[in-house]
Order: structure tokens, then sequence, then C-alpha cells
């Protein structure tokens, strides 16, 4: 399912489970909606949060300022406009509205529903029912445990809801979503409208030079077409996505390097950059590289070390044998079919256009060796020779700490995913941040379009949170809502916007999905930008490194809670 914790995650995370722990309680964090002169107007009512177990009784809200009517109304200067009331929308609405601004939250269900949403409801779950790990050293428990110190309504709200899960916070799904939907509603300075929007035009009017009140576009992987139309001409044409292949992603690390060794193919890229030269050299020279020489590095963690030449790619090498027994492996795992949703031209003509492995395996068991696993221009170092089939492995972050494997958009069901890739020499351990996947979910190239504030680069007003943005998963989309939210209402009250550190998770996550380098367009399309979920490989190295994985989590998370502390006093953020 996507946005699950990959079993590969799973296991490092039952071992790393006794880290630090740094949780808030959310009864600490989930501050009562304030008044104009910040006083809590929840202290004031019955003073506790809504919990969905035991319903509030109805009560009458108390009646809002004259002015504040009006600012909703006729959305006077610094008021806030949220479009989509799923996870994003509802904590960015919620955070405007807890720092005094006037928001007017727009939800298109039920006058329209999506493909997979089925009630009316605020923040619906739309497959699985997990927010992924719970674990304090754990990527999503880091990411949750910023949002919890941030006062996050839908963590909040998932707290108050969880169901036993292991270290996994999985919730009620319909007391999840009635809890947001009554805190949503019920607050002051929010005014729900349902009403889908078509158009952005009357939310982006500009009076002396600058905004009225900030827009916050939130409506998700399956924003309305008409919305999508609006959102492709601001964005252009070729800055809006409508489907999604993903390849799997692995850590660099858990790669066998004693298996697997380093190359471009026809020795193009690193190895030419290394000799000074440029170009690519031909297949013959290749065969004819001296392996041995003393001008290649070795790799040292192995034993003997093994000569390793210089190059872009990690290259996971198969016999004839291994090709046919994974090609095999292949045609007999369980695939995910496209929903009927997901049938419609414009996926379909994206699905040709980057055939996953499994149709190409089921076409012919040659044609993954032809496809993605061809092997020419390239030579085992072991060996000399050229294997038969390759899978190759280009960096996916700046660091150096994660890999994708290349041309692999994959549909396979993720146990099964798991396994058939670990068939793959030099994966055998290989630990999966993200698997891959195929699936309709309409997002933006962050990279060109975005600041990391979440602004629109070139309009300080607009904002883009959650899914829509490129993060993947509940959580990611509820730190986009959260980030946004909080950037519109101190814009509303003159205040420069946030920028979280790069060592948070939240921060390295909008880091990456505004500044992540381009990756030649892999996918078919534009500069082959991609969605990301949260994970470790994301933040830089500790300073110094720390080699043993359990001991690296825990150093992250202190590192992040600690900057995130120092940062949030630096910028005067309550
Ligand atoms: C089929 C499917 C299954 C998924 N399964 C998982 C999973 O198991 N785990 C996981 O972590 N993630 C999953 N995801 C990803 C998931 O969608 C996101 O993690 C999360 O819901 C995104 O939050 P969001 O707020 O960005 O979008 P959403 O939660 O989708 O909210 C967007 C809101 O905008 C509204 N909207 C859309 N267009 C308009 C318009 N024109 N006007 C007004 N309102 C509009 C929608 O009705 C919706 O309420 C799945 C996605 C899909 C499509």
């Amino acid at each position: 399912m996507p946005g699950a914790t990959p079993r590969g995650v799973q296991k490092v995370a039952r071992t790393a489970a006794s880290g630090s722990s740094s949780s808030v309680e959310p009864s600490q964090t989930l501050r009562g909606p304030q008044d104009e002169a910040g006083h809590s107007t929840r202290e004031r009512s019955s003073g506790q949060h809504p919990n969905p177990d035991k319903p509030e009784p109805k009560r009458r809200q108390p009646p809002l300022p004259k002015s504040l009517h009006k600012k909703q109304e006729f959305r006077g200067l610094g008021a806030i406009v949220v479009i989509g009331a799923g996870l994003a929308g509802s904590e960015a609405a919620w955070q405007a509205a807890q720092r005094g601004v006037p928001v007017t939250l727009y939800e298109m269900r039920p006058v329209r529903m999506t493909p997979a949403h089925q009630t009316d409801r605020m923040a619906e779950l739309v497959c699985s029912n997990s927010l992924g790990s719970n674990l304090p050293d754990r990527a999503l428990g880091l990411l949750k445990n910023e949002l919890r110190r941030l006062g996050s309504l839908i963590i909040a709200c998932a707290d108050r809801t969880a169901v036993p899960a292991g270290g996994a916070l999985a919730v009620g799904r319909d007391a999840f979503s009635r809890a947001v939907t009554e805190a949503v509603e019920g607050h002051p300075n929010i005014t729900v409208r349902r009403e889908e929007i078509t158009n952005l035009s009357p939310f982006l009017i500009r009076e002396g030079g600058r905004g009225v009140g900030s827009t916050i576009i939130a409506t998700g992987p399956l924003t309305s077409p008409a919305l999508a139309q609006a959102i492709r001409q601001l964005a252009g044409q070729d800055y809006l996505y409508f489907f999604d292949a993903m390849a799997p992603i692995v850590t660099a690390e858990s790669i066998d390097m004693t298996v697997a060794f380093r190359a471009s193919r026809y020795g193009r890229g690193a190895e030419e950059r290394g000799s000074g030269g440029a170009g690519a050299r031909s297949e013959e020279a290749v065969k004819h590289a001296d392996v041995q020489s003393t001008n290649l590095p070795i790799y040292q963690s192995t034993n003997p070390p093994i000569y390793q030449p210089p190059g872009d790619y990690i290259n996971c090498p198969l016999t004839r044998e291994e090709y046919y027994a994974f090609v095999e492996a292949v045609n007999a795992a369980e695939k995910i079919s496209l929903r009927e949703f997901e049938q419609d031209d414009e996926a379909r003509r994206y699905f040709e256009g980057c055939l996953p492995i499994e149709v190409l395996a089921a076409r012919s068991a040659e044609a993954l060796a032809f496809g993605p696993m061809r092997p020419v221009g390239l030579r085992d170092p072991r060996t000399g020779k050229r294997p038969f089939a390759v899978v190759q492995l280009r960096q996916d972050n700046v660091a150096g700490t994660l890999y994708n494997l290349v041309g692999f958009q994959i549909n396979l069901k993720w146990g099964d995913q798991e396994r058939v890739l670990r068939m793959i020499p030099g994966l055998a351990s290989a630990e999966f941040v993200r698997f891959g996947q195929m699936h309709r979910n309409t997002f933006i190239n962050s990279r060109v379009l975005l600041r990391s504030t979440l602004q629109w680069r070139d309009r300080e007003d607009l904002f883009f949170a959650g899914q829509i943005t490129g993060t993947e998963g509940y959580v990611g989309s509820t730190a986009g809502g959260l980030l946004a939210g909080l950037n519109a209402a101190r814009l509303a009250h003159g205040a420069p916007p946030v920028t979280l550190p790069p060592t948070t998770m939240m921060g390295a996550l909008f880091y990456y999905i505004t500044h992540v380098e381009p990756v030649g367009g892999s996918m078919g399309r534009g500069d082959g930008f991609q969605p990301m979920k949260a994970n470790f490989g994301l933040l830089p190295d500790l300073d110094p490194p720390e080699r043993n994985k359990r001991q690296r989590y825990a150093g992250y998370t202190a590192r992040a809670l600690a900057d995130l502390e120092a940062a949030l006093a630096a910028q005067q953020v309550s």
C-alpha cells in the first residue's frame, strides 16, 4: 500500500526501538482555538480537545467579532483561503486559524467526490489506516514528533484515535476523520464551504502590488480535473504530472559492494571526469581496461579489497541463470492492477510511455535484457567480462545515501516486490526506503515551482501543500499543510515565513522537493522530478559520522529535535 513502511525498513525499526524518546503529549501541544487577543476560546468553553470516543455535546460556538465575519466574507487583507480539506488542507487551516487569522476552507466533497474518497469528512484516509512508524528514532516517528512539537491537529487526532498497531500509529479510520472534521468545523476562525474550485483567478487577486490574503492549494493526488487544468495553466504544461511511475529506492549502505560494482556505460561520466577526458569510450576500450591498474580506486571495506573502477552507477551483474530465474519470479509475482479511475486516456498514454518491468517480462523472456537490464558498455571488474544482464542503480540524493533502480518502474505487491528484488545479486539484504509504484497522482514539479517555505517561486501569497507538492504519504502531506498554514499566518501578521533546518525531517523533506537535482527524465517526463517520502537518507551526515545504524538514527533524532527547537526560538515561532 502506498505510504506504508516497507518491510526492509520495519526490520531495522524493531532493532532501533530503544532510542531516546522526545514524544510530546498531544494535550501539551494542541492548544485551543485562539481569539484575536490570543486567548484560548477552548479554555473558555469546554477546555477539552474533541474526543471521538466521547463526542462532546453540541454547543453553540462563541459569537465571532463582527470584523472577523467581514474578513471571512470579503476576504480582506490577511485572510487565508485553503482549497482542499484533506490531511494537508485541514492542518493548514487549523494552523492559520490557531494564529488568529480568518480562514475559508473549500472542500468539494460531497458535492463532487474523488474516485477514492467515500465520505464527506475531512482528512479521510483513502487507503491504509496506518500513519506509519511511531518509534521515536525512525524517520516517520521523528516526523511525527516534530509535528507534535508544532501543535499538529492531525497527529493529535491520530494519537487520540489510535488503535493497537505495534510500533506504528494506526487509527480508527472513522473516529479519526470525525475528530478532525469536528475540530475544524468547530473552530471560530474557520469557515467551511462545500464547493469545487475550478478557477484560481478569484484567489490570486493583487491590490496595490500585493496579494489579497494568501491562498493554499492542498487538493491532493486526486485534484479535480477542472482545477488540475487551472493549475497546469499557472504552472506550465511541463510542470504538472498526472501519473506516477516510481522506481524503488534502497539505502547505499545496504548494497553488497562485494557483488555489485561501480561503472558508467562505456566509461562515461565520473570515469571520464576523473581522467580529464570527455565523451564516451568504446565498449572495446572498456573491455581492455586494466582493472588492476593502480589508478583505479579500491573498495576498502571488502576483504580482500576489490578494485572498483570509478563510475556514476552501481551495477548489479546477473548471470544467464540468475536472469531467467529473476524473469520467472517477476512473472509469477502478484501484480497491483490499475484501478478504474487510473485507466483513462491520460493514464494509459503515460503507462505505455514507461512500462513497468512486469509488463516487459510478460511480453518476452528477453525483453528486460534488451531494456532496463541491458548490459552493454559494462564490464564486471572481477571477471573482466560483460555480464549477461545488469541492474543499474543511480544516486538519488546529494549525500549519496540513497540509490534508485534505474528504469525499474514496477507495480508488484510490496511483499512480492521485496522478495523478487532481493534476488538481484548485490541486493539480497537491500533496505528499501521506497518500493516501486504506478498510480494516479497529480503533483507539481516543486523543484522548479516552489520555495522551501512552500510558497510559489514568484508569488509569496500562493502556497501549495500536501501530496500535490510531491511529498508522499499521510504524514508527509500533513507536514506540508502545517508549514504552509504557519507561513501563511505569519505573512498575515507581517512576519517572515519560517524555514526549517535541513537537519530536521520536515526541513529535509521540503528542501529535497524544492531543490532535488534533476535525474535526467528517466521516467519519460520533464526533468525526472519524483515524489519523496520522509526517510533518514534525506538528512545530512552527523559530524563526526556514525557508522552504527542504531546510534546514527538516534543521533539524527536528537539533532533534529534540538535544531528544531533552536530554529523556532530564533524565528520566534509560537
Ligand atoms: C488510492 C490512493 C491510496 C492511497 N493510499 C495511501 C496509504 O495507504 N498511505 C499513505 O500514506 N498514503 C496513501 N495515499 C496517498 C494519500 O493520498 C496521501 O498520503 C494523503 O491523503 C494526501 O493528503 P492531501 O491532503 O495532500 O490530499 P487528500 O487527502 O487527497 O485531500 C485533498 C482534498 O482536496 C479535495 N479536492 C480536490 N479537488 C478539489 C477542488 N477542485 N475543490 C475543492 N476541493 C478539492 C479532495 O476532495 C480532498 O478532500 C493514497 C492515495 C491514493 C490516491
